[in-house]
């Protein structure tokens, strides 16, 4: 059979995103810590939004966003006019790349960053330019080296997924200012809550031509479900990536319940200091046992085993239990197993399994 109907160059070797498992065969209760949810899931003030929105399921929603651009200027004292919303901090990524990159462009992601940069670099008909990284963490220098007259994109996440590191505001800025004309620094912020201190890159943004900030509803806020994210960058960038953008690719209901999301302040610090209380202890824990775990300034931490074959082993010791951590071997870490930080019983539960599986081994 001659099939001449086919995809856009390149499309068909973008190999398929694998998202974090949420099932075990032959188990009804698992304990989910593999796609850095909420353990607290969604505020109440969300969940009631959510709930007043069924009212209005027969109207279209607003185009512009502007109360959701307004809410999230006004907790993080941002300029509501270089915001963009989109269907998940992803469709934020899809746009930059479908509008500054395309055949012959190259867009730098690193050793271990967030397989969406690949997926929509190719998806654009770019070509990805995987740069190493030193110790699980960016390396600027490395970058800086890499960067040519074709790369017109480079994506870090800081803190970076799945390893939880971060680099510094110094870095951030030698970084952006280091780069060729043409090219932008993308900061993924979706982690940036998490991290004390720390803006996500938005004073960086404000202060240069050449970066953007994307942020999400999908971790801090625990809307995953929802799909809702958000970009903040120069104005110019801000006009071009709306004219790509759906005139309602975010339903009313998105909108409401994200809006509620941030404005409950309350809620928010709360879930930021109890994962900052439990990723504490969770790494110290992981330590005590014997593994490797890098300080994290996110959700989840990384803990290193001794070979792949034991990482492997403990995941399937841990599936066992009912509990489902990330394999990341896809992010060139097949030693390692990401977990999401969870409430206080999540965090004793897999350190205990973990140090009881450590323990037979020695
Ligand atoms: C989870 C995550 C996101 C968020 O994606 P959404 O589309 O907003 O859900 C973005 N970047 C990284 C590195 C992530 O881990």
């Amino acid at each position: 059979m001659t099939n001449k109907i086919k995809p856009q160059p390149g499309i068909l070797d973008i190999a398929l995103y694998q998202g974090g498992a949420s099932a075990i065969a032959g188990k009804t209760q698992v304990l989910k810590l593999s796609s850095n949810e909420n353990p607290h899931g969604a505020s109440d003030a969300a969940k009631a939004a959510f709930q007043r929105a069924v009212h209005e399921l027969h109207r279209y929603p607003s185009t512009d966003h502007a109360a959701l651009r307004k809410a999230i200027a006004g907790v993080y004292k941002l300029d509501q006019d270089h915001i963009i919303c989109g269907v998940g901090s992803d469709e934020i990524i899809h746009f930059l790349c479908q509008a500054y990159a395309g055949k012959g462009d190259e867009v730098i992601h690193t050793e271990h960053g967030f397989l969406m940069y690949r997926i929509s670099a190719m998806a654009a008909g770019a070509t990805p330019v995987e740069v190493a990284e030193r110790d699980r963490t960016v390396d600027v220098d490395a970058i800086l080296a890499a960067c040519s007259k074709k790369t017109r994109l480079v994506f870090i996440a800081n803190p970076a997924n799945p390893t939880g590191t971060m680099i510094s505001q110094a870095e951030m800025a030698r970084l952006a200012d280091g780069l060729p004309p043409q090219a932008i620094l993308v900061l993924d912020g979706a982690y940036a809550e998490f991290a004390e201190g720390y803006d996500g890159g938005a004073a960086l943004v404000e202060s240069r031509d050449n970066v953007v900030m994307t942020r999400t509803f999908s971790k801090l806020y625990g809307l995953g479900g929802l799909r809702v994210g958000w970009g903040y960058a120069p104005r110019e960038i801000i006009d071009v990536l709306n004219r790509i953008r759906g005139p309602f690719n975010l339903s009313g209901v998105a909108l409401a319940t994200a809006e509620a999301a941030v404005r409950d302040l309350d809620f928010s610090a709360k879930c930021r200091a109890d994962n900052a209380r439990w990723r504490g202890w969770l790494v110290a824990a992981l330590r005590d046992v014997g593994l490797g775990c890098d300080e994290s300034h996110a959700n989840f931490v990384l803990a290193r085993f001794a070979s792949p074959a034991e990482a492997e082993a403990c995941d399937l010791r841990l599936q066992s239990e009912g509990i489902i951590v990330r394999r990341v071997a896809s992010y060139k870490l097949p030693d390692c197993l990401r977990i999401t930080v969870g409430d206080e019983a999540a965090c004793r539960r897999v350190a205990h399994i973990i140090g009881q599986f450590k323990g037979e081994g020695a």
